[in-house]
């Protein structure tokens, strides 16, 4: 089935009923499928075929879906990118996939006239009154071809912040279950109105937000850039029931004086990147609603596992694996560790991509023996609950011995005047690599203090020797820490 196939089916059933808003601006279903069979048939005209690559550099605005499901209808791929990028990343990830064309929204016009250039890849900007204009030109096409469950619906560029471009392709089965999953899980019906505030380029809000909205017949209401007071209005003024964001989100929300009105919501799910166990009770105890942590990657379409509520629920886990997906800790040698040691988390399941585009080495390298493997370093309990220690590359080592950035800054985080912490390794002659704390702070405080208060914590070999104040720790759209920004010679002044 093409994934298509579903905003098909749901527009038969929920025709009249409106599934994407953004301000003032209404989308129905009816008008979604219609929009989207137009621009699949502005695409054959163009001469694109099943299997061609198309690149999407939209915003979180309606033209988003009616392109990507404009272009999914026809059997071509859509490659999301993400509208900031500069030019030569675009050109990067155009010639790693072969794009044929790039449909851009208007502001990003000179980047992609650029990142174009000597590609081979044409382009179609949308402004949104142009864009209904020439859509109306062009009779629709209602046929969707069949598509096989297989077949490569998305390749998605994770964050780019290595050097070697990796295309995640995810398949029309993939992405379609994955959505069918999370409406399931989150009971989500007709009378849900969702907040998109996470960039609907990344599979996080592709699945979570839009497939899954479709699916269900619900809402969005889309907010293209997160702030946190805009949220809070937007949320009131159209009744939003469901919010999923990345934990960055909930920590500035929880400096909002009006974060409580978020007990009006139905559920909170947070995903992308740890959700610190102090910032979840803080919300709690403000809200007076928990919020659902998942986890996943874009390689898992992304959603692998969710601490659902619900009396079994454990603060700080990432919870069990979702329907049919099945996850296990391994060694190095892949073999599966005892209850409650620390390794890879891998992953098995229809959610897991088809591999890397065109890098038979890279895929083979992250599916062995049919698992997915992470790169995430985890333990389970002995009900099944997982529990995430941190990335395997980021891990530090001092003197031998093995720190998790991510324990540590738990602690940090339980400080109260710490805002945000990341803890990285920095190069040490003899230690080989000794622990230092970035600190952005929310009240007066130093780091000789900061120090003491997790060495009274922590054994002493990981509390952090030094730690730097900086106004933000940077993070990438979907909540991670951009550790490799935060490399020293730090931009910050030392402690
Ligand atoms: P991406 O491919 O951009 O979706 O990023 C996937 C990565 O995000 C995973 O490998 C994890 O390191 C991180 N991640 C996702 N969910 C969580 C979570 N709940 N807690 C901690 N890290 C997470």
């Amino acid at each position: 089935m093409n994934l298509a196939d579903r905003l098909r089916a749901a527009a038969e059933r929920f025709g009249g009923r409106t599934v994407l808003t953004l301000d003032g601006a209404v989308l129905g279903y009816r008008a979604l499928e219609v929009m989207s069979a137009r621009v699949g048939a502005l695409l054959r005209r163009r001469g694109i075929r099943p299997g061609d690559r198309v690149a999407v550099m939209l915003p979180n605005v309606p033209e988003f879906a009616v392109v990507y499901y404009g272009v999914l209808r026809i059997g071509a791929v859509v490659v999301p990118l993400d509208p900031l990028l500069k030019r030569r990343e675009i050109a990067a990830y155009l010639v790693h996939c072969g794009a044929r064309l790039v449909i851009a929204w208007h502001a990003c016009a000179e980047a992609v006239e650029a990142g174009t250039a000597g590609t081979g890849a044409d382009y179609l900007f949308v402004e949104p009154g142009e864009f209904r204009r020439l859509l109306r030109g062009v009779p629709p096409e209602h046929d969707v071809p069949a598509t096989a469950d297989g077949a490569t619906a998305v390749i998605l560029y994770s964050a780019g912040t290595t050097g070697r471009p990796k295309g995640i392709e995810l398949t029309h089965g993939n992405l379609a279950g994955n959505a069918a999953t999370v409406a399931r899980m989150h009971a989500l019906g007709v009378d849900d109105v969702v907040l998109g505030a996470l960039p609907l380029y990344h599979a996080f809000g592709q699945t979570c937000v839009l497939n899954a909205t479709v699916q269900a017949g619900a809402r969005v209401t889309l907010l293209p850039r997160f702030e946190a007071g805009r949220a809070l209005e937007v949320v009131r003024r159209d009744g939003v029931t469901v919010f999923q964001g990345v934990p960055a989100m909930f920590v500035a929300l929880l400096d909002q004086p009006g974060v409580s009105d978020l007990s009006l919501l139905r559920l909170c799910v947070s995903g992308g990147a740890a959700l610190p166990l102090d910032v979840l009770r803080a919300y709690e105890a403000r809200v007076g609603r928990p919020i659902i942590e998942g986890y996943g990657l874009s390689e898992t379409s992304p959603v692998a596992a969710s601490n659902r509520g619900g009396p079994g629920r454990r603060p700080g886990s990432i919870g069990r694996p979702v329907r049919d997906v099945e996850m296990r800790v391994v060694d190095d040698a892949g073999r599966e560790v005892r209850c409650g040691e620390v390794g890879e988390i891998v992953v098995r399941g229809p959610n897991v991509m088809k591999g890397y585009w065109n890098d038979p080495e890279a895929t083979a390298e992250a599916l062995r023996d049919g698992w997915f493997h992470t790169g995430d370093l985890g333990r389970a309990d002995g009900d099944g609950f997982f529990f995430l220690v941190g990335r395997r590359r980021e891990v530090i080592i001092r003197a031998g011995r093995t720190v998790y950035p991510r324990e540590v800054e738990e602690v940090l985080y339980e400080h109260p005047a710490v805002r945000q912490a990341a803890v990285v390794g920095v190069p040490h002659p003899e230690l080989g690599e000794e622990v230092a704390a970035y600190v952005a702070a929310r009240a007066p405080v130093d780091a000789a203090e900061l120090r003491a208060f997790v060495k009274e914590r922590v054994a002493a070999y990981k509390y952090p020797r030094r730690v730097w104040f900086v106004e933000e720790i940077p993070t990438t759209p979907t909540g991670k820490i951009l550790k490799r920004a935060l490399a020293p010679p730090p931009a910050a002044r030392p402690g």
